[in-house]
């Protein structure tokens, strides 16, 4: 899978994409990741990318022209438009669902913005997909593409090693992963719950699913109310309550 960035820091998603996982699968040629300077496409001769909002208001824009000749350039070279998400706290909420939903795709193209955002028209003309992080505002859109970058690119086939699975974890079914445990068997005074070390795979399985249920009517009850639970595992529930 190829992504575009189109970005005025390239090389803040890059040296953000580069390690761990993500980068292991990029040497593999299993993904590729790819920033391109919007300064570049500046037709100013001081490669003057913003200016000041019409109307009035504070801070500055991001111009339209050289966006649109950055993500141009992208298009006239691979003779297709990828769907182009635009990084915006205007946008809806990225979730696992819309990890997994981009990560059918070949190429991405994500636009980042900053100062105080970018000038509506080339929004209109290029933007597919308009997705924030979440409901606060940060000063640019980096860190939003390397957010959408790593979890995509988490749901690409073979980005995660068989030791790693994308499969059991937390939003899978609308429930949060179930608590976890490694060496030593006690630690300050607790113990590992002793079903995981029983070897009896099916308690094994039944315990986390249980334990699943419960950390997620906890910490995030509204996920709870789209899981599909049966009817024995709903009277459990609300014993536990
Ligand atoms: N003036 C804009 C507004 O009020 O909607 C906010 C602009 S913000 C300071 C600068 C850039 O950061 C945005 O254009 C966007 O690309 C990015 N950004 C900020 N918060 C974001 C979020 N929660 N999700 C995704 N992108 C965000």
């Amino acid at each position: 899978m190829k992504f575009y960035i189109l970005t005025l820091f390239p090389e803040m998603v890059i040296n953000g994409l580069n390690t761990s996982i993500i980068g292991r699968a990029t040497e593999a040629g299993i993904l590729d990741i790819e920033a391109i300077d919007i300064r570049d496409y500046s037709a100013n001769k001081h490669h003057k990318v913003d200016d000041y909002p019409y109307g009035g208001g504070a801070g500055m824009l991001m111009q339209a022209q050289p966006v649109y000749d950055a993500w141009k350039s992208i298009v006239n070279r691979i003779n297709k438009k990828p769907r182009c998400i635009y990084t915006t706290p205007q946008g809806n909420t990225f979730t696992q669902k819309s990890a997994k939903d981009f990560a059918m795709e070949e190429d991405i193209i994500l636009l980042c913005g900053h100062y105080e955002g970018i000038d509506e028209r080339v929004l209109e003309e290029i933007v597919t997909d308009y997705i924030s992080i979440g409901d606060y505002v940060l000063t640019g859109g980096e860190l939003p593409a390397m957010v959408m970058v790593d979890a995509i690119s988490r749901m690409v086939p073979g980005v995660l090693g068989n030791g790693e699975s994308g499969s059991s974890e937390s939003f899978e079914g609308n429930l949060l992963e179930y608590p976890q445990y490694s060496r030593p068997e006690e630690w300050k005074g607790k113990k590992v719950p002793e079903v995981l070390l029983s070897g009896h795979h099916k308690n094994i399985e039944q315990w986390r699913r249980q334990q699943s249920l419960l950390v997620t009517s906890k910490r995030r009850p509204d996920l709870l109310k789209q899981a599909k639970l049966t009817k024995q595992e709903q009277k459990w529930l609300k014993e536990q309550k």
